[in-house]
């Protein structure tokens, strides 16, 4: 942390100064009960950032427990939906009001450039907490199912506690993709926040209080994946399971709630391509390209890491996208002019590192090598230069999902080439076509395998259309869209004879 080079805001001084920084259950601010704490650091130079209180299975059995005393009496679940709209309006509003000291947060945590955090990741989560408020206010609870001689309704009720497992990329932007259709429904919620990036989950918890919303209604236990992940997972407390991260995690959680027999929603890994026919204007597409693929220094599920390159402007794009990369300014969170930050962790800066090395070694062309970068002022911090590989479809690179800045460039003749190309990957989050002629892109977009498909665009996500993988990427319905807030209302029929 650099305090005397940077303004930090006073609140945000006072919440890191904690130690700890506490735990949210059941609307009190707590230590874990075997007293644990742990480090969570500053990625832009590797320094402590602040202590937290470190839960395990005990904190987590008492979160289930005190979300499950606010479904059955603290009023949220059956409070008129407007009410409950009302309050998730008011928790919007505070999210703006504080959005300064919510991004200072973000960016420390996760290295994100400031301003990425203030423009996008915050007010993304009042956006959410509005959107699904209002929609659940519009939609029937009771819904008759019309049938020859009974009298018979669909009526959608709150599962009742719904757990969610969260990564640190977009901590705060994901806590309102996740909680806001489960809370707008009436469930009340158990967050386990990835051990990298606490803070700024656990800051919502003061909004969430000052927003009046019922004690136990939300609840926040960090921690670490094997011990706090592992005990939510398998609680026989919970109702409904949302898990965001990689397949290899996804895969336990959903084991464990298949044990309990409890629904689960994996939002998981990817390895996203953009296909580029040769009748667009290549500079502006390769910014974009290179914009994508670099946001959030390249720690996006679904960001354009396989660039395929109609032959015919594959050299000029590829000029122009080194030129552009090399424009990225590396630097820390806070500072103005930052436009990539670090990695999040000394570990992700290897595995960054050591795909490039793997990458090169297997045979891909180096356009642009990557590696490690230095930050004057931050040694210590977790940099990485991005980087542009070349080469065939067989590479480690152009198959796994690395998780960094880095694009793998191919060539293709024509659109079933680069289709074939594209499906050969077992994840299916997102790709983007990129072309003049809408139809062709439009029919390239639909066979490519994955939840979500872009034209002209990468990262795109309106609210109301829904985000989801396939395969490797994950299952259960997604986010995003208006059926998102229909997964966390339990259907039920009810049917009467008529005479
Ligand atoms: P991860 O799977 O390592 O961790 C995710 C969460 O799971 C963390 O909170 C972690 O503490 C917890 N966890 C770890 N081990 C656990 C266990 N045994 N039991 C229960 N919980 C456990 O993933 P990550 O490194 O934090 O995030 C990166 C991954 O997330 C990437 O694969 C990325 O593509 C994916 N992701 C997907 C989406 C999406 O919407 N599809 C969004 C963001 C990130």
């Amino acid at each position: 942390m650099a305090p005397d080079l940077y303004q930090f805001l006073p609140e945000v001084h006072a919440f890191l100064s904690q130690s700890p920084v506490r735990m949210f259950i059941g609307g009190r601010w707590v230590e874990a009960v075997n007293g644990g704490t742990f480090e969570t650091l500053d990625p832009g130079d590797g320094s402590p950032l602040a202590r937290v209180a470190e839960g395990q299975a005990e904190d987590i059995d008492r979160a289930v427990r005190a979300a499950r005393e606010a479904f059955t009496r603290s009023g949220w679940a059956t409070m008129p939906v407007k009410e409950r709209a009302v309050l998730l309006h008011r928790l919007a509003d505070l999210v703006e009001k504080n959005c300064a000291v919510l991004a200072q947060l973000e960016s420390l945590d996760v290295g994100k450039p400031l301003s990425a955090a203030a423009t996008v990741d915050i007010p993304n989560v009042a956006q959410t907490l509005r959107w699904y408020a209002d929609l659940a206010v519009h939609t029937r609870l009771r819904e008759p199912i019309p049938v020859a001689h009974y009298e018979a309704y669909q009526a959608r009720t709150p599962y009742g506690v719904a757990a969610f497992i969260l990564p640190w990329n977009f901590p705060m932007l994901l806590v309102g993709w996740n909680l806001a259709p489960a809370l707008a429904a009436g469930n009340t919620v158990v967050v386990k926040p990835a051990e990298d990036t606490p803070l700024s989950t656990l800051y919502f918890c003061k909004l969430v209080e000052q927003a009046g919303i019922p004690a136990g209604v939300v609840n926040v236990v960090p921690g670490f994946g094997e011990e706090a992940g592992d005990a939510l997972a398998e609680h026989p407390g919970i109702n409904r399971m949302g898990f965001t991260g990689s397949p290899e995690v996804g895969r336990k959680v959903a084991a464990a709630c298949g044990e309990n027999l409890v629904p689960v929603k994996l939002e998981l890994g990817g390895k996203g391509a953009a296909v580029v026919f040769d009748d667009v204007d290549v500079e502006e597409v390769a910014t974009k390209l290179v914009e994508a693929v670099t946001f959030n220094t390249g720690q996006v599920c679904c960001t354009a890491t396989r660039w395929l390159l109609h032959e015919r402007i594959y050299d000029a794009f590829v000029e122009a996208a080194a030129e552009k990369m090399q424009s990225i300014r590396i630097g820390y969170g806070l500072s103005a002019d930052t436009m990539m930050g670090p990695v999040v962790s000394d570990k992700q800066r290897q595995r960054v590192l050591g795909y490039l090395e793997r990458g090169q070694r297997q045979g891909a062309h180096a356009v642009l090598p990557g590696g490690p970068a230095e930050v004057p002022g931050h040694e210590g911090g977790f940099y990485v230069k991005p980087a542009l590989l070349a080469g065939n479809p067989d590479n480690v690179c152009a198959r796994e999902e690395i998780f960094g800045p880095v694009a793998y460039l191919m060539k293709f003749a024509d659109a079933d080439e680069a289709i074939e190309l594209v499906n050969r990957s077992p994840y299916g989050l997102a790709n983007s076509v990129w072309s003049m002629q809408i139809d062709r892109a439009q029919r390239v977009a639909e066979a490519l395998v994955a939840g979500n498909g872009w034209i002209n665009g990468h990262n795109l996500f309106p609210h109301g259309v829904p985000y989801a993988g396939c395969n490797l990427s994950g299952m259960g319905g997604g986010v995003l869209g208006p059926d998102t807030l229909l997964d966390y209302l339990r259907p039920q029929s009810i049917v009467r004879p008529l005479e």
